[in-house]
């Protein structure tokens, strides 16, 4: 049998990383973790604590209430997101969340805390996991690391219609661009962690290409790198 790997997938905000490590975790057999949808999960149940990022002290005293897991989602084969046993997949891609995501995963506890529970889940390897800091942070050893990019305006564009599928008609387009600009730079600016390329990354450009020739391009790699 083939030798498991870990594949760790970075980026910038919106440029289609969950898709392609959804895809690459299917073929491969392997478990798909989105890191980005932890620092979610985390962000709305401030949220709903009635905190600010601000309140570091009150959010890190909520972090050992939490529980975040993924679970199968049959209708499309896929998983959602599960904080304390409720399905919070819907809530967590909302504008409300992706505003404050950035400045709460700034903080020191809730990195330490979700990175404890990332680097748990690929103890065994066999996983593909998309965030910021995966090639660099959570495993710096990963087999295949893969940083992904596109244009600004083609990431605001899949976002946005996204959101209008998902019935979220609240946000105008240029609000969506406006927040992905927004994220990319407080992300690669932050002190603790930051979005950057990890040396050993392999890029991928996906302004120009289609979903299924990026595919193509990640499996090769991927399967180059299993076979090692
Ligand atoms: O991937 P997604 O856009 O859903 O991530 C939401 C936010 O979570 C990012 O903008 C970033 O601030 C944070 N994040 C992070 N480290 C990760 C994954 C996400 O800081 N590994």
């Amino acid at each position: 049998m083939d030798r498991k790997i870990n594949i760790a997938i970075d980026g910038y905000s919106s440029c289609g990383k969950g898709t392609l490590a959804k895809m690459l975790a299917r073929s491969l057999g392997y478990l798909f973790i989105d890191t980005g949808a932890m620092y979610r999960a985390v962000t709305l149940a401030m949220i709903r604590k009635g905190l600010m990022p601000e309140d570091t002290e009150a959010v890190e005293a909520l972090l050992p209430t939490l529980e975040i897991s993924f679970r199968h989602n049959d209708r499309e084969n896929f998983y959602n997101t599960y904080l304390n046993g409720e399905d919070v997949e819907k809530e967590i891609r909302s504008m409300e969340v992706s505003q404050l995501v950035s400045p709460v995963s700034r903080i020191e506890s809730v990195r330490s805390f979700l990175v404890n529970q990332q680097q748990y889940l690929g103890r065994n390897k066999g996983v593909v996991m998309d965030g910021r800091d995966i090639g660099t942070v959570v495993f710096p050893d990963a087999e295949l690391k893969i940083f992904m990019t596109a244009r600004p305006e083609v990431r605001a564009r899949r976002r946005f219609n996204e959101l209008q599928q998902n019935g979220d008609t609240t946000a105008t387009y240029q609000q969506v661009l406006d927040n992905l600009n927004a994220r990319d730079l407080q992300d690669s600016t932050r002190v603790n962690s930051p979005l950057k390329q990890a040396a050993d990354a392999r890029v991928i450009d996906n302004s120009e290409l289609t979903r299924e020739q990026q595919y193509q391009l990640a499996l090769n790699m991927a399967e180059a790198a299993i076979r090692g």
